[in-house]
């Protein structure tokens, strides 16, 4: 049995037995990793406020081998994400960040890219004021790029033609754009307007403060919103968008 430390975003807190907690999180250096931290249910406990679903923490834990629930022994907070959890709209933004951790990131598969990511995107909804669904595209967006599924969106993917601002044909299955004259009949493409291709690159290729002002149509919204869905469903199996999203973008 070894002695563990790392950084943590908390997914999930389920209350076990009279005084304890159960803590799934996704660490950097481990991967999802479920913890029991005993006697925080007690008033006085070493855990503090420090379990909380969505914190960023520093985790201390018994590490053994073959076991579903790891022993955490200490719980320090790196950022709590106030003004993210005091903003309905935000917070939903940030639970369906962390559904799409839960259903698509395996247990224990260490992934430090992707925590960066998952700390960074976090850091920019607390910060923010509006726009956060452009934040959360943002995240979709890159997870897909660290999973090897990133979007090919600048020339067509069959005859490499550059793709300006214009309408197009993406194919889902192949994750890039098809132009006009390349689509035939037979294949199914997301026609992409002119608009929407616009917007998903700017958010592809900048960072968020480059385009946190940015305002969206409903239309485009509605259009990135199918566009990410049917995406998912085809290249993860069982993928459902998340509650959260579902509720704020209908
Ligand atoms: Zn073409």
């Amino acid at each position: 049995m070894a002695i563990l430390k790392t950084e943590a975003v908390i997914l999930s807190i389920m209350p076990q037995g009279e005084t304890s907690k159960i803590v799934r999180t996704f660490t950097k250096d481990y991967g999802r990793i479920s913890f029991i931290a005993k006697g925080s249910r007690k008033l006085k406990n070493r855990f503090g406020g420090s379990l909380d679903q969505l914190n960023h923490v520093k985790i201390i834990y018994y590490d053994k081998e073959n076991r579903d629930l790891q022993i955490a022994t200490q719980c320090d907070i790196i950022n709590s994400f106030p003004d993210l959890k005091s903003d309905l709209e935000k917070l939903s933004f940030g639970f369906a960040i962390v559904e799409v951790i839960v259903s698509l990131v395996v247990e224990e598969e260490t992934n430090a890219h992707l925590f960066d990511l998952l700390i960074k995107t976090l850091n920019v909804l607390e910060n923010s004021d509006k726009n956060y669904d452009n934040i959360y595209w943002y995240f979709l967006i890159r997870f897909l790029r660290q999973g090897g599924f990133g979007l090919s969106l600048g020339d067509c993917l069959r005859c490499s033609r550059k793709i300006e601002n214009e309408t197009a044909f993406f194919s889902i299955a192949e994750g890039g754009l098809i132009c006009n004259s390349c689509s035939d009949a037979k294949t199914f493409y997301f026609k992409i307007a002119a608009d929407t291709l616009q917007i998903i690159r700017i958010i592809e290729k900048k960072e968020p403060e480059k385009f946190q002002n940015l305002r969206i149509s409903q239309n485009t919204k509605r259009d990135l919103n199918k566009l990410f869905d049917d995406y998912f469903r085809y290249h993860f199996e069982g993928y459902d968008a998340p509650q959260a999203v579902k509720l704020l973008m209908t």
